[in-house]
C-alpha cells in the first residue's frame, strides 16, 4: 500500500495516504464500529461497497453543483481527495425522528420532521462527539458565525440532492452525517463519506433497515443491506444518466 503515499492517520473506517502531487487517498477498511467502536467487527466486501456508494454519490453531488472533495476512484478499496483542513464538527440532517434524537425526546422512531433539522455535533473520539449549539462552536470552539452558516446551508442543499436520488433508489433517507473541511483558499466543502454508515436508509415499502443499524442492533445480515443500497443507488443513477 505504500503505492498510494505516506500513510498519515488511521480512523475507524478508513485509512488517509498523502501523495506526492498533496492531495489525499482515502483507503476504506472492512470494519465497522459503533457506540463509538466500542462494538467492532470486520464484514468482508463492506470497505469495497461504502468506496462504490461514497464515489458515486459524490459524482452524482458534483453534478447537482455542490463542491465536495471527491477527485477520482484509485482502485476498488480507495478513492483520491482534495487535502483539506477538516472543520472539528459532524453535521446531522434529519428528515425523520430516529438514532439519538427519538432517544433523547423519549418520542417514536419514524415521526416526520418537517422542516428538516440541522445538528452540529463537535468531532472528538474521547468526548464522544457530544450534541452542540451553534453558541458553543462559536464560543468554546472558535468556529467563525459565517463557516456555521455555510455548513447549514449546504448541508440542506446536500439534504434536497440525496433526498432526491435516495427515492428514486426506493429508499427513504431518514438522517445522516457530514463532514466539511476547507481548502486553502478558504472555500468550504464537502469531505469524508457519505455511505449506509452515516446515513440511515429504509426501505420505502417494507420500512427494512439497509444501513448501519443492522449491525449496531442486529437487524440481519449488513452486507445484504449495503450490497442492496450499492445496486438501488447505481440503477437510479443510470435512471438520469
Ligand atoms: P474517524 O476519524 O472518525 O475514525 P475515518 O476512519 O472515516 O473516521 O477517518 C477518516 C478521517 O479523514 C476523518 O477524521 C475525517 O474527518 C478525515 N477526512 C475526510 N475527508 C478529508 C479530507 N478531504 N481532508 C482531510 N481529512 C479528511
Ligand atoms: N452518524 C455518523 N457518525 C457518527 C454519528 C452519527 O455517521 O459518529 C450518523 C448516523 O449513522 C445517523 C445520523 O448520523 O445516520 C444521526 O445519528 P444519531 O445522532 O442518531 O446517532 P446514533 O444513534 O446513530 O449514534
Amino acid at each position: 500500500m505504500a503505492a498510494y503515499g505516506e500513510r498519515i492517520y488511521e480512523g475507524k473506517a478508513k485509512i488517509l495516504y498523502k501523495t506526492s502531487r498533496g492531495t489525499l487517498v482515502h483507503f476504506f477498511k472492512d470494519f465497522a464500529t459503533a457506540f463509538n467502536a466500542q462494538k467492532k467487527q470486520e464484514f468482508e466486501g463492506k470497505g469495497a461497497a461504502n468506496l462504490k456508494i461514497s464515489s458515486m454519490i459524490f459524482e452524482y453531488l458534483k453534478r447537482t453543483g455542490i463542491r465536495v472533495h471527491f477527485l477520482k476512484l484509485i482502485d476498488e478499496r480507495s478513492f483520491e481527495s482534495e487535502a483539506l483542513t477538516m472543520l472539528p464538527v459532524e453535521v446531522v440532517v434529519r428528515n425523520i425522528l430516529a438514532g439519538s434524537l427519538a432517544k433523547r425526546l423519549q418520542e417514536k422512531e419514524g415521526l416526520p420532521l418537517h422542516p428538516p433539522l440541522v445538528e452540529f455535533y463537535y468531532k472528538s473520539d474521547e468526548k464522544g462527539d457530544p450534541l452542540v449549539s451553534d453558541d458553543i462552536l462559536i464560543a468554546l470552539y472558535k468556529q467563525s458565525p459565517a463557516d456555521l452558516k455555510t455548513l447549514k446551508e449546504m448541508a440542506l442543499k446536500t439534504n434536497e440532492a440525496l433526498k432526491k436520488l435516495f427515492d428514486r433508489a426506493g429508499l427513504i433517507l431518514a438522517d445522516f452525517k457530514l463532514e466539511f473541511g476547507k481548502t486553502a483558499s478558504g472555500e468550504i466543502i464537502l469531505a469524508d463519506e457519505v455511505s449506509p454508515d452515516t446515513c440511515r436508509l429504509w426501505d420505502k415499502v417494507s420500512g427494512e433497515k439497509l444501513d448501519k443499524d443492522r449491525f449496531r442492533f442486529d437487524l440481519g445480515d449488513l452486507m445484504t443491506g449495503y450490497r442492496q443500497v450499492c445496486a438501488r443507488v447505481e440503477a437510479a443513477l443510470k435512471e438520469v444518466a
